[in-house]
């Protein structure tokens, strides 16, 4: 049965078609996989056992009946991040303060994997309110890396890449406000993909940052994530974010060939930071495209220097706006403890939020308070758009950007997280393209020497997918799946 839940998506699919395997079969080869192997990952805050088995009896009739003919995700379980709604399904932020929480409505790409006939089989675990990168700040507790289950997969959408990683799930959704789809993707050997800002509605995304958030897939190669990108993408009149345009068929860039296609990459990050093993693997991935026809040249990109303050300003300012809504009154947790209104909101939010929400709410807060609104909000917008014409210069000359995923391999869960020089610069070649609204990919492009996986990132220019899709799908073929030794 663990055969089963090795195979890609999209021949997961095919299989499924031509009634090699049915639905309900997969479905319950995924959930017992999952049972097996949940007591050491905690990818997962809720498994939809029930609602997955009647689901797959429900898809299976579907598929008998000649539907789903063109959906490659007929039948496929999927795992999908807790800051996700889903309609009658828990969904909690990993927080306290949502632990209880169950929609009445389903996120628009819930509600369209559900069109394209994907098995719901559970939320995934992230780091609380997706602010973090280790999944550590969970209230449900840590998930653990599959290459190794003393390190962190990443976040904030760890669970994402903990489940797609152990073969727990075929794909998964994640967001990504600053990097957390990117670089759990990377820390855990998946390909993570994140659109351009205003490609997939957002409508039922719990949000951070609503103008850095977006929704995106990861998976185990490129086109399976494609598959899902497909299902999600377009207009959504829920979302006026969501830009208008023809539905584009992003398989059509799945194609094996790079011959002279234009490929920056930015020499701030062939700086002496860089760590020996990453910086081989970057290198080795730099002359791949470069034997396979690309050209390649080495750009200076200052603005983006910046990008890690005006993301924390911006990311922190509507993070505290966003989640003012927690007021023990409407809905999420609610204190016992109170005399009056103010006590009410006070020790709900008080009890309800870990401290890491605490601490960015207060900050953001501090940030957006009048006197400091000039100082420290408006700088960090000219400062956005600052990077954002950077980039579109750099596109002007270039079809790719090229740069390391992270200038670290996955840390030890018990490594102390607090802000190091190389996680800060890590995050600035991740947060930079939010800032941007640029689309990006992470993809695996070797192992350090601890074998933990290290990620390539390709970023595209606005709504430039087909480049990175094609571009990725090339230097796939040149490196094969490796699958960590799960149990
Ligand atoms: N690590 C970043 C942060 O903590 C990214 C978060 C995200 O993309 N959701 O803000």
């Amino acid at each position: 049965m663990k055969e089963v839940t090795r195979m890609s998506a999209l021949t997961l699919a095919r299989k499924i078609k031509n009634r090699e395997l049915s639905v309900e079969e997969v479905t319950e080869a995924q959930l017992q996989v999952i049972k097996e192997r949940e007591p050491i990952y905690n990818s997962y805050i809720t498994i939809t056992e029930n609602e997955a088995k009647e689901q797959a009896k429900a898809v299976q009739r579907q598929i008998d009946d000649g539907e789903f003919k063109n959906s490659p995700l007929a039948g496929v379980p999927v795992a999908i991040k807790d800051n996700i709604c889903t309609k009658g399904v828990k969904t909690t932020c990993a927080s306290k303060m949502l632990a209880d929480f169950i929609p009445s409505y389903n996120a628009t790409v819930t509600e369209r994997l559900r069109d394209a006939g994907a098995i719901l089989i559970g939320k995934v675990n992230l780091d609380e309110f997706a602010m973090g990168g280790t999944t550590k700040t969970s209230y449900f507790g840590p998930s653990k890396n599959p290459w190794n289950p003393d390190y962190t997969p990443g976040g904030s959408s760890g669970g994402s890449s903990a489940a797609v990683a152990a073969e727990e799930a075929f794909v998964s959704l994640g967001s990504d406000t600053g990097g957390s789809i990117r670089q759990p993707a990377a820390y855990c050997g998946l390909v993570g993909f994140k659109p351009t800002y205003g490609t997939v509605s957002r409508y039922g995304l719990i949000p951070l940052a609503s103008s850095l958030d977006q929704i995106g897939p990861l998976g185990r190669n490129i086109s399976d994530c494609v598959s899902v990108l497909e299902a999600i993408s377009g207009y959504d009149p829920k979302d006026s974010t969501v830009v208008k345009q023809e539905k584009y068929a992003y398989s059509q860039a799945l194609v094996d060939d790079v011959s002279n296609m234009r490929i920056g990459i930015p020499k701030l990050y062939l700086d002496e930071d860089l760590n020996e093993d990453i910086r081989s693997c970057f290198m080795g991935a730099l002359k791949t495209f470069e034997d396979m026809g690309a050209k390649l040249e080495i750009f200076d990109i200052n603005e983006i220097m910046y990008s890690l303050q005006a993301y924390y300003v911006i990311s922190c300012a509507e993070a505290s706006s966003n989640l003012s809504r927690y007021d023990g009154v409407r809905y999420g947790h609610r204190t016992a403890d109170y005399d009056s209104l103010d006590e009410l909101y006070k020790n709900s939010r008080g009890e309800g939020f870990g401290y890491e929400v605490k601490r960015r709410i207060m900050l953001g807060a501090y940030m957006i308070s009048s006197g400091n609104y000039e100082t420290y909000y408006n700088k960090a917008r000219r400062i956005r758009s600052a990077i954002s014409r950077a980039y579109e210069k750099a596109f002007d000359k270039y079809d790719v950007l090229l740069s390391p995923e992270s200038l670290n391999t996955a840390p030890l869960l018990s490594s102390d997280s607090s802000q190091t020089h190389k996680k800060h610069k890590s995050e600035m070649l991740n947060c930079s393209v939010n800032l941007a609204g640029l689309p990006a990919v992470s993809i695996p492009c070797g192992k350090d020497r601890k074998g933990l996986p290290i990620g390539l990132q390709l970023i595209g220019n606005k709504f430039g997918e087909k480049n990175i899709i094609q571009a990725a799908y090339s230097f796939e073929q040149t490196k094969p799946y490796e699958r960590p030794k799960v149990r």
